[in-house]
This record gives structure tokens, sequence and C-alpha cells, in this order.
């Protein structure tokens, strides 16, 4: 089966959602998500569960436009020629033909191992404010919540809300550097009020600053972490530790298409046309910058893709505010030199494929590791090691191969080759 659309947004997000609604006048327009909800990683839990106003009004109105259709539950895989998509959903594989791409695939978590990072109770940050999300029992549970950025903030606050005790929040940015963040917030008035929301539910909460968690202690699953702070190492009880280092641009899929990257993110031009032909990139792929950021994004690609240059460039101003505040958040919560110490020898790197530390120290680079130790080879296909050894040992991951996540046998067997003419 094909289907043909105008416009094809991978993404259902705030970014995709936004170019959704600003491109509705553009044509036939799919939403792909691979998630069975609308809402990205910020608004999950679908339209019923939305507190936000503006995912309401952007459902609201998508779901009157009868010429905007959603398909979730359905996972892009790559691409079969120029202008057409192989998907995945449930039930089976089909292709998708557009005229305009926009990418809003998101962005996640920075993982990095330390001693006891692979025991159950350990998790990502947004990781396990997700399963929460989802209804995963916390009520009661002792939690640590650890790393770096705002969104520690977040998680926290969702957890408590969930019952949860949170027994520490622990924030590897030193206190200067969070002062000035605090500040420069007076910028952003709309992220200040967010600030000051979270700080009253999470007064009384530990709050250590200039620290991190260097080991998570327990036999058969998590029972401690102990934190290195002011020189000390300090040990904290606990049934949870929810622990992640900031987020990174989701790019596998930008990059399958050929899509130029820097600096680890999309790169695009005013507009949000990525260097690909009728390809366009919104929201955490160009870059980690938080929900505004992302929405406009998304308004000024939809704009875009649907000829409407002259009205996205209205949005630009809004833009730069956004982009602003992601440069401060870059800053500010960029990952200390000492993490990048935290693995042992024998800490586990690619839990995929339980390679160790000290078997990939001896690789100059991604690919010979890749090739001698089969890291990166596993069901995540590097999604959480690739960025890992990027940052532990400066490993920039090589060529994506497709299909980009994995897929049933019988999704890719019956393609054929396409030929270039
Ligand atoms: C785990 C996590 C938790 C977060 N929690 C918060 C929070 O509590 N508060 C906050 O302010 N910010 C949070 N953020 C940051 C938040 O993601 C952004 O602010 C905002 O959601 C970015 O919007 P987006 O549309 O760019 O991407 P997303 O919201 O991430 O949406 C991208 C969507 O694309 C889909 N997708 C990706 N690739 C494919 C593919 N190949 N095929 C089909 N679908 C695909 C994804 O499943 C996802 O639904 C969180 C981020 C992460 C990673």
């Amino acid at each position: 089966m094909t289907q043909d659309f105008d416009i094809v947004i991978v993404g259902a997000g705030p970014a995709g959602l936004a170019a959704a609604h600003a491109a509705a006048e553009g044509g036939r327009i799919a939403v792909i998500d691979d998630n069975p909800l609308a809402g990205g990683q910020i608004w999950r839990g679908g339209p019923a569960q939305w507190k936000d106003p503006r995912a309401q009004a952007l459902w609201q109105a998508l779901e009157k436009a009868d010429n905007v259709s959603f398909l979730p539950g359905t996972r892009v895989l790559m691409q079969t020629r120029p202008g057409e998509l192989l998907v995945q959903d449930a039930q089976q594989a089909h292709t998708i033909r557009y005229h305009r791409l926009i990418l809003a695939t998101g962005a996640r978590e920075l993982l990095l191992p330390f001693p006891g990072w692979t025991l159950p109770g350990v998790t990502g940050a947004g990781g396990l404010q997700a399963l929460a999300k989802g209804g995963y029992p916390l009520q009661g549970k002792r939690v640590v919540v650890a790393g770096s950025g705002p969104l520690l903030l977040a998680v926290a606050a969702t957890l408590k809300e969930r019952g949860a005790t949170i027994a520490a929040i622990v924030e590897q940015a030193g206190l200067p550097a969070l002062a000035g963040f605090a500040a420069g917030l007076a910028l952003t008035p709309s992220k200040a009020l967010q600030a000051l929301r979270l700080g009253a539910t999470l007064r009384g909460i530990p709050y250590y600053a200039d620290s991190y968690v260097s080991a998570a202690c327990g036999e058969e699953r998590l029972g401690a972490v102990l934190v290195q702070r002011k020189g000390a190492s300090i040990g904290i009880a606990c049934d949870y530790l929810a622990c992640g280092y900031g987020l990174l641009p989701n790019t596998e899929l930008a990059r399958a298409l050929g899509c130029a990257i820097e600096e680890g993110a999309v790169k695009t031009d005013p507009w949000q046309h990525t260097s690909a032909a009728n390809i366009l990139c919104a929201g955490e792929g160009t870059g980690v910058g938080g929900v505004d950021l992302a929405l406009v994004e998304g308004r000024i690609a939809g704009l875009a893709a649907s000829g409407r240059a002259s009205e996205a460039q209205v949005h630009f101003g809004e833009r730069d505010k956004w982009r602003g505040f992601a440069a401060r958040l870059a800053r500010v919560f960029a990952p200390r030199e000492e993490l990048r110490k935290l693995a042992q020898p024998d800490t586990i790197v690619c839990r995929c494929e339980d390679v160790c530390d000290s078997e990939l120290r001896e690789h100059p680079s991604w690919r010979s590791a890749k090739l001698h130790t089969r890291c990166g080879m596993g069901p995540c296909q590097g999604r959480i090691c690739g960025n890992a050894t990027d940052f532990l040992y400066g490993w920039r991951p090589d060529a994506v191969r497709t299909p980009i996540s994995p897929a049933r046998a019988g999704s890719i067997i019956t393609l054929e080759p396409h030929k270039e003419t």
C-alpha cells in the first residue's frame, strides 16, 4: 500500500503538532508518530491528560481539519526513494509519499555509565518520568533524581505528584552557574514563573548542586547511591535512581535522509530547511531548547513547507529569544570533566551487548569498537552508547544504517532496490 501526501510530518510532539497546524492550508498532511498517542515527550499521555492549553488548542484545531491525518503507532524506518518513506505499524509496513517532509523527531537523554548504572532501579531521569506518566507505580518509593538540567526539577515534580518520596535532587552544575542561569530567567518570564512553581512544589527536598552520583549500590537491585559532594562521598538510600545528563537531538532519520549535521544537531536555514531538498526540521532535532522553541520552530517549518515564507518570517524574533535560552541552557548544564572518569574498567558501557569500558578504551574509533566488540550493534543500535562513547572517548558515530530502528523482516523483505535514473 502507498499513501500520497503533500506534507508529511514525522513526530507528533510540540514541534510536529505546531507544524501541522501552521501547514493546515498546505494540502493533504500526515503526522506520523511511533507512540500510540500524540504529544511527544513533554505532552506524553495523550489529549485527555494534557494540562497545557497550547496542546489542547493545537489538537482541537487539528481534529477539525479534514485534510490532516494522524498515523499513531507508526515508525518511519527508512527512505525507499526520494520523496518516499517506508513506515511500519503494529500490523504492516507500507510506503508514504511526500512533496515536503518535516522532521520533528525530538531528543533523547544523555545517559552516562558509572558503576552500578545497569542495576534494576536505575533509569534515565526522563525515562522514569515517562514510566510514571504511563502508570508505573511509584507510591511510597524513595527516588534520587540526578544528572543535570531543568528537566530534573520537572521529573522530581512529576514523581512527587505520583506519590514518590524524592530523597534528593543531585545537580552536577555548580552554584555560581546556576545562580547566573536563574538571574537570566528574567529574560523569559514564562520560564521564571515555571521555575517558581517547581520550586514551590519541591520545597523541602534536598537539592545538591555541584554534585554527582558516582555509584549505584545494591545486590540484586538498587539500594543506595553514592554522591560526590564537596570533595566527600555521601550515601543516600533509595529504591530508584532517575539519572540523565540533559538531552541530545535525535538525528538518525535526518542523517539517513542525507541532511547535514552540525554540532550534533540537524543544520537548518532560517526557514527550517535542511540541506536535503524538500526536507525541513523543527524542534529538538535542530538543538535542545525546550517546548517554546519547539513550538515556534514547528510553526515556521509548517508555514515554510506550505509556501508561506513571508508569514514564517514574522516568527523569527520569537525563535531568536528561545534560541538565546537554549544557548544559556547548553552553557550552564554542560557535563563536567569528572563525569568522563566515572566508568571503571569493568563498567558496562554498551548494555545491549555487554561491552565494558576496558574493552572499548583500546579502540581508536566507534567503527573499530563496533567491528571488534559489537558495541552499538544491539537492539538500541547505539542510541544510548553512541552518545556515551562520544562523550567518554570523543568518538563520532559513523553513517546511519537503514532501517534506522529494528524492523520486522517482512517489512523490508519485499523492497525493490531503487535505481538512480
Ligand atoms: C524523556 C524526556 C522527557 C521530557 N520531559 C520534559 C518535561 O517534563 N518538561 C519539559 O519542559 N520538557 C521535557 N522534555 C523536553 C521536551 O522533549 C521538549 O521540550 C519538547 O517536547 C520537544 O518537542 P519536540 O516536538 O521537538 O520533540 P518530542 O516531544 O520529543 O516529539 C518527537 C516525537 O517524534 C517521534 N519520533 C521520533 N522518531 C520517529 C520515527 N522514526 N518515526 C515515528 N515517530 C518518531 C517520537 O516518538 C516523539 O513522539 C523531555 C524530553 C525527554 C527526551
